[in-house]
Protein backbone atom coordinates (compact mmCIF):
# COMPACT_ATOMS: atom_id res chain seq x y z
CA UNK A 1 0.00 0.00 0.00
CA UNK A 2 1.51 3.06 -1.13
CA UNK A 3 -0.08 6.27 0.76
CA UNK A 4 0.76 9.73 -0.53
CA UNK A 5 0.99 10.77 3.11
CA UNK A 6 2.53 7.67 5.10
CA UNK A 7 2.31 9.15 8.82
CA UNK A 8 -1.78 8.69 7.99
CA UNK A 9 -0.81 4.73 8.92
CA UNK A 10 -0.91 4.55 12.57
CA UNK A 11 -0.01 1.46 14.21
CA UNK A 12 -0.70 2.69 18.28
CA UNK A 13 -3.98 3.65 19.93
CA UNK A 14 -4.42 7.45 20.09
CA UNK A 15 -5.51 8.24 23.89
CA UNK A 16 -4.84 11.50 25.74
CA UNK A 17 -3.34 13.08 22.63
CA UNK A 18 -0.66 10.48 22.49
CA UNK A 19 0.05 7.40 20.38
CA UNK A 20 -0.02 4.70 22.63
CA UNK A 21 1.26 0.73 22.56
CA UNK A 22 -1.08 -1.34 25.09
CA UNK A 23 0.52 -2.17 28.56
CA UNK A 24 1.17 -5.56 28.01
CA UNK A 25 2.87 -4.39 24.23
CA UNK A 26 0.95 -7.15 22.79
CA UNK A 27 -0.01 -6.41 19.12
CA UNK A 28 -2.52 -8.28 16.48
CA UNK A 29 -1.72 -8.29 12.73
CA UNK A 30 -4.18 -7.32 10.40
CA UNK A 31 -4.82 -8.74 7.16
CA UNK A 32 -6.40 -7.82 3.83
CA UNK A 33 -9.52 -9.40 2.87
CA UNK A 34 -8.87 -9.85 -0.19
CA UNK A 35 -5.93 -11.53 -0.59
CA UNK A 36 -5.08 -12.77 3.22
CA UNK A 37 -1.45 -10.49 3.17
CA UNK A 38 -0.68 -8.48 6.41
CA UNK A 39 -1.09 -4.59 6.77
CA UNK A 40 -0.35 -3.97 9.83
CA UNK A 41 -0.28 -4.49 13.80
CA UNK A 42 -2.43 -2.96 16.17
CA UNK A 43 -2.56 -2.79 20.57
CA UNK A 44 -4.16 -5.37 21.97
CA UNK A 45 -5.73 -3.15 24.78
CA UNK A 46 -8.29 -3.97 27.37
CA UNK A 47 -9.98 -2.51 30.63
CA UNK A 48 -6.88 -1.01 31.99
CA UNK A 49 -6.29 1.32 28.99
CA UNK A 50 -9.90 2.09 28.05
CA UNK A 51 -10.05 3.40 31.95
CA UNK A 52 -7.10 5.28 31.08
CA UNK A 53 -9.33 6.75 27.89
CA UNK A 54 -12.11 7.57 29.91
CA UNK A 55 -9.94 9.61 32.38
CA UNK A 56 -8.88 11.38 29.46
CA UNK A 57 -12.26 11.56 28.07
CA UNK A 58 -13.42 13.01 31.48
CA UNK A 59 -10.18 15.47 32.07
CA UNK A 60 -10.76 17.21 28.57
CA UNK A 61 -14.66 17.68 28.84
CA UNK A 62 -14.60 20.93 31.00
CA UNK A 63 -12.95 22.88 29.15
CA UNK A 64 -13.99 21.40 25.38
CA UNK A 65 -17.77 21.73 26.83
CA UNK A 66 -16.86 25.73 27.71
CA UNK A 67 -15.82 26.51 24.40
CA UNK A 68 -18.36 28.42 22.36
CA UNK A 69 -20.18 26.20 19.87
CA UNK A 70 -19.01 28.41 17.12
CA UNK A 71 -14.79 27.66 18.19
CA UNK A 72 -16.08 23.76 18.47
CA UNK A 73 -17.12 23.95 15.03
CA UNK A 74 -14.56 25.76 13.47
CA UNK A 75 -12.32 22.76 14.87
CA UNK A 76 -14.30 20.17 13.44
CA UNK A 77 -14.43 22.13 9.94
CA UNK A 78 -10.56 22.06 10.00
CA UNK A 79 -11.01 18.07 10.93
CA UNK A 80 -13.73 18.15 7.60
CA UNK A 81 -11.06 19.12 5.31
CA UNK A 82 -8.19 17.17 6.18
CA UNK A 83 -10.55 14.47 5.88
CA UNK A 84 -10.89 15.45 2.41
CA UNK A 85 -7.59 16.92 1.68
CA UNK A 86 -6.94 13.41 2.55
CA UNK A 87 -9.52 11.13 0.77
CA UNK A 88 -7.38 9.28 -1.84
CA UNK A 89 -5.34 7.90 1.23
CA UNK A 90 -8.28 7.40 3.42
CA UNK A 91 -10.31 5.49 0.71
CA UNK A 92 -6.80 2.75 0.04
CA UNK A 93 -6.21 2.31 3.55
CA UNK A 94 -9.93 1.18 3.93
CA UNK A 95 -9.93 -1.14 0.67
CA UNK A 96 -6.96 -2.21 1.80
CA UNK A 97 -8.14 -3.35 5.14
CA UNK A 98 -12.15 -3.95 4.37
CA UNK A 99 -12.23 -5.00 0.81
CA UNK A 100 -14.84 -2.49 -0.72
CA UNK A 101 -13.88 -1.62 -4.23
CA UNK A 102 -11.83 2.21 -4.23
CA UNK A 103 -14.59 3.97 -5.98
CA UNK A 104 -16.94 3.00 -3.04
CA UNK A 105 -14.59 4.03 -0.28
CA UNK A 106 -14.02 7.42 -2.13
CA UNK A 107 -17.90 7.47 -1.24
CA UNK A 108 -17.59 6.68 1.96
CA UNK A 109 -14.77 8.82 2.56
CA UNK A 110 -16.88 12.12 1.38
CA UNK A 111 -20.39 10.71 3.56
CA UNK A 112 -18.01 10.34 5.89
CA UNK A 113 -16.70 13.76 6.11
CA UNK A 114 -20.03 14.92 5.48
CA UNK A 115 -21.42 13.89 9.24
CA UNK A 116 -18.45 16.23 10.84
CA UNK A 117 -19.33 19.20 8.34
CA UNK A 118 -23.16 18.72 8.92
CA UNK A 119 -22.30 18.60 13.07
CA UNK A 120 -19.65 21.60 12.68
CA UNK A 121 -22.82 23.72 11.62
CA UNK A 122 -25.27 21.83 13.70
CA UNK A 123 -23.47 22.77 16.88
CA UNK A 124 -24.31 26.63 16.38
CA UNK A 125 -27.87 25.61 16.53
CA UNK A 126 -28.55 23.91 19.76
CA UNK A 127 -31.22 25.79 20.64
CA UNK A 128 -33.37 25.64 24.08
CA UNK A 129 -36.60 26.82 24.80
CA UNK A 130 -38.35 29.71 26.79
CA UNK A 131 -42.06 28.24 28.08
CA UNK A 132 -44.73 30.59 29.50
CA UNK A 133 -45.06 29.82 33.42
CA UNK A 134 -47.74 27.84 35.38
CA UNK A 135 -47.80 30.91 38.16
CA UNK A 136 -47.57 35.00 37.67
CA UNK A 137 -43.95 34.74 39.43
CA UNK A 138 -42.33 32.09 37.05
CA UNK A 139 -40.58 31.73 34.21
CA UNK A 140 -39.89 28.26 32.77
CA UNK A 141 -36.89 27.77 30.44
CA UNK A 142 -35.03 24.43 28.97
CA UNK A 143 -31.50 24.68 27.88
CA UNK A 144 -29.54 21.72 26.40
CA UNK A 145 -26.20 20.41 27.67
CA UNK A 146 -23.61 17.70 26.84
CA UNK A 147 -24.09 14.36 28.06
CA UNK A 148 -20.63 14.46 29.40
CA UNK A 149 -18.34 11.18 28.40
CA UNK A 150 -19.36 9.24 25.42
CA UNK A 151 -17.92 5.66 24.52
CA UNK A 152 -18.46 4.36 20.59
CA UNK A 153 -18.18 0.89 19.33
CA UNK A 154 -18.25 0.72 15.32
CA UNK A 155 -18.44 -2.05 12.56
CA UNK A 156 -16.53 -2.80 10.39
CA UNK A 157 -18.62 -2.57 7.18
CA UNK A 158 -18.03 1.52 6.84
CA UNK A 159 -14.62 1.78 8.54
CA UNK A 160 -14.89 5.80 8.37
CA UNK A 161 -18.99 6.63 8.46
CA UNK A 162 -19.94 5.11 11.31
CA UNK A 163 -17.19 6.68 13.44
CA UNK A 164 -17.98 10.37 11.90
CA UNK A 165 -21.12 9.83 11.92
CA UNK A 166 -21.33 9.51 15.74
CA UNK A 167 -17.70 11.74 17.20
CA UNK A 168 -19.34 14.32 14.52
CA UNK A 169 -22.62 15.62 16.95
CA UNK A 170 -20.97 14.46 20.25
CA UNK A 171 -17.59 16.86 19.86
CA UNK A 172 -20.50 19.07 18.18
CA UNK A 173 -22.37 19.02 21.60
CA UNK A 174 -19.29 19.48 23.97
CA UNK A 175 -18.77 15.61 24.71
CA UNK A 176 -15.57 13.61 24.87
CA UNK A 177 -15.50 10.18 23.46
CA UNK A 178 -13.38 7.34 22.81
CA UNK A 179 -13.92 5.23 19.75
CA UNK A 180 -13.25 1.23 19.62
CA UNK A 181 -13.07 0.24 15.84
CA UNK A 182 -14.03 -3.15 15.11
CA UNK A 183 -10.83 -5.39 14.90
CA UNK A 184 -10.90 -6.18 11.01
CA UNK A 185 -10.94 -2.63 10.15
CA UNK A 186 -8.85 -0.25 13.06
CA UNK A 187 -6.46 1.92 10.75
CA UNK A 188 -9.20 3.79 8.70
CA UNK A 189 -10.14 4.62 12.50
CA UNK A 190 -6.69 5.69 13.44
CA UNK A 191 -5.93 7.25 10.31
CA UNK A 192 -8.71 9.68 11.01
CA UNK A 193 -7.42 10.03 14.88
CA UNK A 194 -4.25 11.48 13.34
CA UNK A 195 -6.04 14.26 11.35
CA UNK A 196 -8.49 15.05 14.41
CA UNK A 197 -4.97 15.39 15.94
CA UNK A 198 -3.74 17.73 12.85
CA UNK A 199 -7.08 19.66 13.09
CA UNK A 200 -6.36 20.43 16.50
CA UNK A 201 -9.11 18.85 18.56
CA UNK A 202 -7.57 18.99 21.95
CA UNK A 203 -6.02 15.94 23.24
CA UNK A 204 -8.70 13.87 25.30
CA UNK A 205 -11.47 14.76 23.45
CA UNK A 206 -11.42 12.19 20.71
CA UNK A 207 -9.46 8.78 21.81
CA UNK A 208 -9.25 5.62 19.53
CA UNK A 209 -8.56 2.26 21.45
CA UNK A 210 -7.81 -0.94 19.56
CA UNK A 211 -7.85 -4.67 21.24
CA UNK A 212 -10.04 -6.94 23.07
CA UNK A 213 -13.39 -6.06 22.25
CA UNK A 214 -15.28 -7.65 25.14
CA UNK A 215 -12.96 -5.97 27.98
CA UNK A 216 -13.09 -3.20 26.30
CA UNK A 217 -16.65 -2.82 25.92
CA UNK A 218 -17.23 -3.94 29.71
CA UNK A 219 -15.40 -1.47 30.52
CA UNK A 220 -17.45 1.41 28.89
CA UNK A 221 -20.29 -0.24 29.66
CA UNK A 222 -19.62 -0.53 33.50
CA UNK A 223 -17.64 3.27 34.24
CA UNK A 224 -19.93 5.46 35.54
CA UNK A 225 -18.04 8.56 34.19
CA UNK A 226 -19.03 7.48 30.92
CA UNK A 227 -22.74 8.96 30.24
CA UNK A 228 -23.44 7.59 26.74
CA UNK A 229 -22.89 4.43 24.63
CA UNK A 230 -23.28 4.56 20.58
CA UNK A 231 -23.02 1.13 19.09
CA UNK A 232 -23.43 0.05 15.66
CA UNK A 233 -23.23 -3.58 15.17
CA UNK A 234 -25.28 -7.37 15.73
CA UNK A 235 -28.27 -7.14 17.23
CA UNK A 236 -26.62 -9.95 19.76
CA UNK A 237 -24.05 -7.65 20.89
CA UNK A 238 -26.34 -4.43 20.86
CA UNK A 239 -28.41 -6.18 23.24
CA UNK A 240 -25.85 -7.63 25.40
CA UNK A 241 -24.48 -4.08 25.82
CA UNK A 242 -27.65 -2.47 26.41
CA UNK A 243 -27.96 -4.72 29.57
CA UNK A 244 -24.47 -4.11 30.53
CA UNK A 245 -25.59 -0.26 30.53
CA UNK A 246 -28.51 -0.60 32.44
CA UNK A 247 -26.81 -0.31 36.02
CA UNK A 248 -25.24 2.77 34.91
CA UNK A 249 -28.30 3.85 33.45
CA UNK A 250 -26.22 5.36 30.79
CA UNK A 251 -27.71 7.27 27.48
CA UNK A 252 -27.84 4.05 24.47
CA UNK A 253 -27.71 4.60 20.48
CA UNK A 254 -28.07 1.49 18.82
CA UNK A 255 -28.11 1.07 15.19
CA UNK A 256 -28.68 -3.08 14.80
CA UNK A 257 -29.22 -5.59 12.07
CA UNK A 258 -31.80 -4.87 9.33
CA UNK A 259 -33.82 -7.39 7.09
CA UNK A 260 -35.18 -5.11 4.41
CA UNK A 261 -37.70 -5.83 2.28
CA UNK A 262 -37.58 -4.10 -1.10
CA UNK A 263 -41.00 -4.28 -3.28
CA UNK A 264 -41.59 -3.88 -6.53
CA UNK A 265 -45.48 -3.39 -7.95
CA UNK A 266 -46.47 -4.01 -11.31
CA UNK A 267 -46.72 -0.54 -12.14
CA UNK A 268 -43.15 0.13 -11.25
CA UNK A 269 -40.71 1.64 -13.94
CA UNK A 270 -39.06 -1.84 -14.08
CA UNK A 271 -35.35 -0.21 -15.26
CA UNK A 272 -35.60 1.68 -11.98
CA UNK A 273 -35.92 -1.04 -10.29
CA UNK A 274 -33.49 -2.56 -11.47
CA UNK A 275 -30.61 0.13 -11.03
CA UNK A 276 -32.05 0.52 -6.98
CA UNK A 277 -32.07 -3.09 -6.30
CA UNK A 278 -28.38 -3.43 -7.69
CA UNK A 279 -27.48 -0.28 -5.35
CA UNK A 280 -29.14 -1.51 -1.92
CA UNK A 281 -28.31 -5.17 -2.63
CA UNK A 282 -24.53 -5.24 -3.94
CA UNK A 283 -23.43 -2.59 -2.69
CA UNK A 284 -20.34 -3.21 -0.49
CA UNK A 285 -20.82 -6.60 -1.62
CA UNK A 286 -24.12 -6.64 0.32
CA UNK A 287 -22.64 -6.12 3.61
CA UNK A 288 -24.40 -2.94 4.74
CA UNK A 289 -27.26 -3.20 7.37
CA UNK A 290 -29.60 -1.39 4.62
CA UNK A 291 -29.06 -3.72 2.48
CA UNK A 292 -32.40 -5.13 0.49
CA UNK A 293 -32.41 -8.77 1.93
CA UNK A 294 -35.99 -9.40 0.72
CA UNK A 295 -37.06 -9.19 -2.80
CA UNK A 296 -41.21 -8.63 -3.03
CA UNK A 297 -41.68 -8.84 -6.85
CA UNK A 298 -45.62 -8.45 -7.77
CA UNK A 299 -46.77 -11.11 -10.49
CA UNK A 300 -47.13 -8.64 -13.40
CA UNK A 301 -43.60 -7.83 -13.50
CA UNK A 302 -42.01 -11.05 -11.94
CA UNK A 303 -40.61 -12.59 -14.58
CA UNK A 304 -39.16 -9.21 -16.56
CA UNK A 305 -37.65 -8.02 -13.27
CA UNK A 306 -36.08 -11.24 -12.89
CA UNK A 307 -34.36 -11.05 -16.02
CA UNK A 308 -33.46 -7.24 -16.16
CA UNK A 309 -32.07 -7.71 -12.72
CA UNK A 310 -29.64 -10.46 -13.73
CA UNK A 311 -28.40 -9.25 -16.59
CA UNK A 312 -27.33 -6.19 -14.38
CA UNK A 313 -26.08 -8.55 -12.19
CA UNK A 314 -23.94 -10.11 -14.90
CA UNK A 315 -21.97 -7.02 -15.34
CA UNK A 316 -20.82 -6.92 -12.09
CA UNK A 317 -16.78 -7.77 -11.96
CA UNK A 318 -15.35 -9.56 -8.73
CA UNK A 319 -12.11 -8.65 -7.82
CA UNK A 320 -9.66 -7.06 -5.17
CA UNK A 321 -10.99 -3.66 -4.87
CA UNK A 322 -8.10 -1.98 -5.99
CA UNK A 323 -8.02 -3.07 -9.40
CA UNK A 324 -9.68 -0.68 -11.81
CA UNK A 325 -13.56 -1.61 -12.55
CA UNK A 326 -13.76 -3.50 -10.13
CA UNK A 327 -17.48 -3.58 -8.51
CA UNK A 328 -17.65 -6.17 -6.07
CA UNK A 329 -15.13 -6.94 -3.48
CA UNK A 330 -14.56 -9.88 -1.21
CA UNK A 331 -16.64 -10.52 1.69
CA UNK A 332 -14.96 -9.69 4.93
CA UNK A 333 -14.14 -13.32 6.48
CA UNK A 334 -15.02 -17.00 5.65
CA UNK A 335 -17.46 -16.99 8.43
CA UNK A 336 -19.40 -14.63 6.08
CA UNK A 337 -18.81 -16.72 2.96
CA UNK A 338 -20.12 -19.43 5.09
CA UNK A 339 -23.54 -17.70 6.01
CA UNK A 340 -23.86 -16.63 2.24
CA UNK A 341 -23.41 -19.98 1.40
CA UNK A 342 -25.50 -21.17 4.08
CA UNK A 343 -28.79 -19.23 3.04
CA UNK A 344 -28.62 -20.49 -0.46
CA UNK A 345 -28.45 -24.42 0.57
CA UNK A 346 -31.30 -23.90 2.87
CA UNK A 347 -33.42 -22.09 -0.04
CA UNK A 348 -32.46 -24.14 -2.53
CA UNK A 349 -33.11 -27.43 -0.75
CA UNK A 350 -36.29 -26.09 -0.16
CA UNK A 351 -37.40 -24.86 -4.09
CA UNK A 352 -35.84 -21.98 -4.81
CA UNK A 353 -34.34 -21.71 -8.47
CA UNK A 354 -30.65 -20.43 -9.18
CA UNK A 355 -30.93 -17.94 -11.61
CA UNK A 356 -27.34 -16.28 -11.25
CA UNK A 357 -24.45 -16.93 -9.27
CA UNK A 358 -24.48 -19.56 -7.03
CA UNK A 359 -20.73 -20.69 -5.44
CA UNK A 360 -18.04 -18.99 -3.95
CA UNK A 361 -16.12 -17.08 -6.70
CA UNK A 362 -13.41 -18.64 -8.95
CA UNK A 363 -10.96 -15.93 -7.15
CA UNK A 364 -11.31 -18.04 -3.92
CA UNK A 365 -10.52 -16.47 -0.57
CA UNK A 366 -13.49 -14.35 0.35
CA UNK A 367 -14.92 -13.73 -3.08
CA UNK A 368 -18.43 -15.39 -3.87
CA UNK A 369 -20.64 -15.10 -7.09
CA UNK A 370 -23.20 -12.42 -7.04
CA UNK A 371 -26.39 -14.35 -6.85
CA UNK A 372 -30.07 -14.08 -7.55
CA UNK A 373 -32.84 -16.87 -6.39
CA UNK A 374 -36.61 -16.57 -7.61
CA UNK A 375 -39.74 -18.37 -6.06
CA UNK A 376 -37.73 -18.15 -2.81
CA UNK A 377 -40.98 -18.02 0.28
CA UNK A 378 -41.24 -17.44 3.86
CA UNK A 379 -40.11 -21.03 4.50
CA UNK A 380 -36.73 -19.81 4.02
CA UNK A 381 -34.04 -18.73 6.09
CA UNK A 382 -33.10 -15.82 3.64
CA UNK A 383 -36.54 -14.67 5.04
CA UNK A 384 -35.68 -14.24 8.40
CA UNK A 385 -32.00 -13.92 8.59
CA UNK A 386 -29.91 -10.94 7.06
CA UNK A 387 -27.56 -12.57 4.86
CA UNK A 388 -24.97 -9.93 4.74
CA UNK A 389 -23.73 -11.16 1.08
CA UNK A 390 -24.17 -10.77 -2.05
CA UNK A 391 -27.62 -12.89 -3.06
CA UNK A 392 -31.05 -11.62 -4.27
CA UNK A 393 -33.46 -13.57 -3.04
CA UNK A 394 -36.70 -13.03 -5.23
CA UNK A 395 -40.25 -13.39 -3.68
CA UNK A 396 -43.54 -13.70 -5.42
CA UNK A 397 -46.77 -11.90 -4.44
CA UNK A 398 -50.16 -10.93 -5.43
CA UNK A 399 -52.04 -8.60 -3.40
CA UNK A 400 -50.58 -5.04 -1.98
CA UNK A 401 -51.53 -6.29 1.96
CA UNK A 402 -50.04 -9.35 1.61
CA UNK A 403 -46.86 -7.62 0.69
CA UNK A 404 -47.66 -5.29 3.37
CA UNK A 405 -47.57 -7.86 5.92
CA UNK A 406 -44.67 -10.54 4.83
CA UNK A 407 -42.54 -6.87 4.61
CA UNK A 408 -43.34 -6.22 8.28
CA UNK A 409 -43.30 -10.27 9.70
CA UNK A 410 -39.39 -9.61 10.61
CA UNK A 411 -38.12 -8.74 14.70
CA UNK A 412 -36.20 -6.29 12.37
CA UNK A 413 -37.13 -2.35 11.15
CA UNK A 414 -34.61 -0.42 9.57
CA UNK A 415 -34.74 0.04 6.09
CA UNK A 416 -37.81 -0.18 3.59
CA UNK A 417 -37.66 0.15 -0.27
CA UNK A 418 -40.48 0.19 -2.65
CA UNK A 419 -41.19 1.11 -6.27
CA UNK A 420 -44.41 1.84 -8.04
CA UNK A 421 -46.49 5.47 -9.36
CA UNK A 422 -49.88 5.27 -8.11
CA UNK A 423 -49.94 7.98 -5.93
CA UNK A 424 -52.67 6.41 -3.30
CA UNK A 425 -49.97 3.43 -3.00
CA UNK A 426 -47.32 5.15 -2.53
CA UNK A 427 -48.82 6.68 0.71
CA UNK A 428 -50.32 3.36 1.58
CA UNK A 429 -47.17 1.55 1.43
CA UNK A 430 -44.83 4.24 3.02
CA UNK A 431 -47.30 4.76 5.71
CA UNK A 432 -47.31 0.81 6.69
CA UNK A 433 -43.99 -0.54 6.63
CA UNK A 434 -42.90 -0.61 10.22
CA UNK A 435 -39.12 0.98 9.30
CA UNK A 436 -37.05 3.83 10.53
CA UNK A 437 -36.50 4.41 6.70
CA UNK A 438 -38.36 4.28 4.03
CA UNK A 439 -36.80 4.46 0.30
CA UNK A 440 -39.43 4.96 -2.29
CA UNK A 441 -38.52 4.62 -5.63
CA UNK A 442 -34.97 4.82 -4.80
CA UNK A 443 -32.53 2.54 -3.48
CA UNK A 444 -30.10 5.00 -1.83
CA UNK A 445 -31.37 6.89 0.85
CA UNK A 446 -28.21 7.35 3.44
CA UNK A 447 -27.74 11.43 3.55
CA UNK A 448 -26.17 13.19 6.53
CA UNK A 449 -28.75 15.34 6.59
CA UNK A 450 -31.65 12.71 7.25
CA UNK A 451 -32.15 10.74 10.22
CA UNK A 452 -31.18 7.23 10.03
CA UNK A 453 -32.03 4.67 12.40
CA UNK A 454 -34.59 2.07 13.16
CA UNK A 455 -37.27 0.16 15.29
CA UNK A 456 -37.66 -2.27 16.84
CA UNK A 457 -34.75 -4.93 16.90
CA UNK A 458 -32.93 -2.72 14.73
CA UNK A 459 -32.22 -0.43 17.64
CA UNK A 460 -32.66 3.17 19.44
CA UNK A 461 -32.05 6.58 18.45
CA UNK A 462 -31.10 8.50 15.47
CA UNK A 463 -28.12 9.33 13.59
CA UNK A 464 -27.98 12.21 11.06
CA UNK A 465 -29.59 15.11 10.59
CA UNK A 466 -30.80 17.86 12.92
CA UNK A 467 -32.47 15.09 15.06
CA UNK A 468 -28.48 13.41 15.50
CA UNK A 469 -27.24 16.08 17.81
CA UNK A 470 -30.36 15.90 20.29
CA UNK A 471 -28.60 12.09 21.32
CA UNK A 472 -25.51 14.14 22.57
CA UNK A 473 -27.30 16.67 24.46
CA UNK A 474 -29.33 16.38 28.11
CA UNK A 475 -32.34 18.46 27.98
CA UNK A 476 -32.06 20.74 31.55
CA UNK A 477 -35.33 22.59 32.80
CA UNK A 478 -35.08 25.74 34.86
CA UNK A 479 -37.67 27.09 36.88
CA UNK A 480 -37.03 30.71 37.67
CA UNK A 481 -39.20 32.34 40.39
CA UNK A 482 -38.75 36.38 39.49
P1 LIG B 1 -20.35 -8.05 13.14
O1 LIG B 1 -20.97 -9.41 13.19
O2 LIG B 1 -20.79 -7.21 12.02
O3 LIG B 1 -18.86 -8.03 13.33
P2 LIG B 1 -20.65 -7.29 15.87
O4 LIG B 1 -21.87 -6.78 16.54
O5 LIG B 1 -20.09 -8.59 16.33
O6 LIG B 1 -21.01 -7.29 14.36
O7 LIG B 1 -19.47 -6.23 15.95
C1 LIG B 1 -19.67 -4.84 15.93
C2 LIG B 1 -18.71 -4.20 16.91
O8 LIG B 1 -19.00 -4.71 18.22
C3 LIG B 1 -17.24 -4.52 16.67
O9 LIG B 1 -16.49 -3.37 16.98
C4 LIG B 1 -16.96 -5.64 17.66
O10 LIG B 1 -15.61 -5.71 18.05
C5 LIG B 1 -17.82 -5.20 18.81
N1 LIG B 1 -18.18 -6.26 19.77
C6 LIG B 1 -18.50 -7.55 19.49
N2 LIG B 1 -18.80 -8.21 20.63
C7 LIG B 1 -18.67 -7.33 21.65
C8 LIG B 1 -18.85 -7.39 23.08
N3 LIG B 1 -19.26 -8.49 23.69
N4 LIG B 1 -18.63 -6.26 23.79
C9 LIG B 1 -18.26 -5.11 23.18
N5 LIG B 1 -18.09 -4.99 21.85
C10 LIG B 1 -18.29 -6.08 21.09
Amino acid sequence: MKLTDPDLLREQAYIDGNWCDAISYDTVVICNPANGRPIGKVPVMGAAETEMAIAAAEAALPEWRALSAKARGLKLRRWFELILEHSDDLALLMTTEQGKPLAEAKGEVTYAASFIEWFAEEAKRVYGDVIPGHQDDKRLLVIKQPVGVTAAITPWNFPAAMITRKAGPALAAGCTMLVKPAPQTPFTALALAELADRAGIPPGVFNVITGDAVAIGNEMCSNPLVRKLSFTGSTAVGIKLMAQCAPSMKKLSLELGGNAPFIVFDDADLDAAVEGAMISKYRNAGQTCVCANRIYVQDGVYEAFAQKLAAAVAKLKVGEGIAPGITTGPLINSDALAKVQRHLDDALQKGAKLLAGGKPHALGGNFFEPTILTEVDASMLVAREETFGPLAPLFRFNQVDEVIHQANDTEFGLAAYFYGRDISLIWKVAEALEYGMVGVNTGLISTEVAPFGGIKSSGLGREGSRYGIEEYLEMKYICLSV
